[in-house]
């Protein structure tokens, strides 16, 4: 039988039967929408139901859902002309073009790439080259992180760490600065990332630097709800590397490729450089699975004579790699950046709203169309930052959402509002009323 011939209940018994998922109990699969098919910033379910990309998926449909004939074109020729050569035993020039392009859209002197399929796999590609290049064993990572599912990017990840902890040796976690550190003690911010930057360096001393490959850090750790850090956190961390001759590797998976307003989000700090730098989700815009680790030229120099030694079949696929170049070429040639840029005070507004008038919402933070809303509980008491179990009251908000025409992930206490980059004003109107509807729901379940 062709595709799209099944019944909506041949897929649902199908789905039951046969489907796994990942983060969830599987059972949760059965509640989940069957998209059909997608357009622009909207995806359509097998009832009839429009929603808006409210998420942009996992946060990667940058570029929407719409796909342009020059990115069409760049794929069928890639099928056409060469559809796979593994990249162990020969060269493309797809692979050669897409390093140099993203070597030119990256500051500083990030110059070597690699290909993988997903941001996990950048993240444990980019994990085993600090280790084999410095000749030391430990990363150190952040609580509020997330960095992948693989057993060396998960060991760095902090966010669900209480479920699903890898127990792999050498991960040290240390506490980042996020928004309200300290805040209880009265102190201003230069003084509370003064603070945070001598408990990171006490810690590092007591692990004993010279055992310190690379501090992993997320330049805004997003799923953690979108914590823009102080510039004088950022450039201390720095500023600890270089004292300790230790790596600096910032995962760029979810606000690389202009999520923030600039190419990386790294630019958010200006003058802070990375040594390595990971990302994926943007890349290609989803269109087909990659990710990419880029190295220094030191790094660079030292896998001249040293196998960086992770590899699996697919990286540097070709297909992918000319998805990810049209994709890019794309962006830049529409200014997608330029236009986040444009609607990011919009998005600001909107978000600054939702927490002004929903009781059920204390704070937000937005940096261009990346964005997090906080729950709040009623009698005050302030629920733990890091993600937690859904309740019968946020499960309530979550089908509000969906029966309003909203897409997204949900995570509590972050609401996460991450549209596609191409979304207009008008549409980012359109979904925040959408969002009103929904947060009315959840207001209400509270007990506001
Ligand atoms: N790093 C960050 C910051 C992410 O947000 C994610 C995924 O959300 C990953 C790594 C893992 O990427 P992937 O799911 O493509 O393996």
């Amino acid at each position: 039988q062709p595709l799209n011939t099944w019944t909506t209940e041949e897929i649902k018994n199908a789905v039951a039967s046969h489907v796994m998922t990942t983060w969830s109990p599987c059972k949760a699969k059965n509640d989940l929408p069957i998209i059909t098919h997608s357009s622009h910033i909207y995806l359509y379910d097998s009832d009839g139901n429009e929603y808006i990309d409210w998420t942009s998926q996992a946060v990667c449909t940058n570029s929407g859902h719409s796909l342009s004939q020059h990115v069409k074109t760049a794929i069928n020729d890639q099928v056409d002309n060469l559809h796979f050569v593994y990249g162990g035993i020969a060269m493309t020039e797809i692979r050669a073009r897409l390093s140099s392009l993203i070597s030119e859209l990256l500051p500083g002197d990030l110059v070597g790439c690699l290909f993988p399929s997903s941001g996990s796999e950048a993240n444990e590609a980019a994990i085993t080259m600090a280790r084999r290049y410095s000749g030391r064993p430990k990363i150190l990572s952040f609580y509020r992180s997330y960095h992948g599912g693989t057993k060396n990017s998960l060991s760095a990840t902090g966010d669900f760490r209480r479920h699903y902890q890898q127990g792999s040796a050498d991960f040290v976690k240390a506490f980042n600065f996020t928004p309200n550190f300290f805040e209880h003690a009265g102190a201003d911010e230069d003084e509370r990332v003064r603070s945070a930057l001598l408990m990171l360096e006490e810690q590092i001393i007591s692990e004993n630097p010279e055992s310190i490959a690379s501090i992993v850090v997320e330049s805004i750790p997003g799923s953690a709800g979108v914590l823009t850090m102080p510039l004088a956190y950022m450039q201390g961390v720095r500023a600890i590397c270089d004292k300790y001759g230790i790596l600096l590797h910032i995962d760029e998976v979810m606000c690389g490729f202009g999520r923030t307003g600039e190419m990386w989000g790294f630019q958010t700090y200006p003058g802070v450089l990375p040594d390595i730098v990971t990302s994926a989700k943007g890349l290609s815009s989803s269109v087909a699975p990659i990710s990419f680790v880029a190295v220094n030229e030191r790094m660079m120099e030292f896998f001249e004579d040293n196998a960086p030694g992770w590899g699996s079949t697919f990286q540097g696929h070709p297909v992918a790699m000319a998805a990810a170049y049209a994709n890019l070429t794309e962006m830049l040639t529409t200014n997608l950046v330029g236009h986040v840029q444009s609607v990011a005070p919009a998005f600001y507004e909107h978000m600054r709203h939702c927490a002004e008038v929903h009781p059920s919402i204390k704070g937000f933070r937005a940096l261009g169309l990346y964005g997090a809303l906080d729950i709040a509980t009623p009698d005050g008491e302030q629920p733990h930052e890091v993600h937690e179990a859904r309740t019968a009251a946020t499960n309530k908000y979550f089908e509000a959402t969906r029966q309003n025409g909203l897409l997204g992930l949900f995570r509590p206490p972050h609401i996460h509002i991450a549209p596609p980059l191409i979304i207009s004003e008008e549409e980012i109107q359109e979904g925040f009323d959408r969002q009103h509807r929904a947060l009315s729901v959840l207001d209400e379940e509270l007990g506001f």
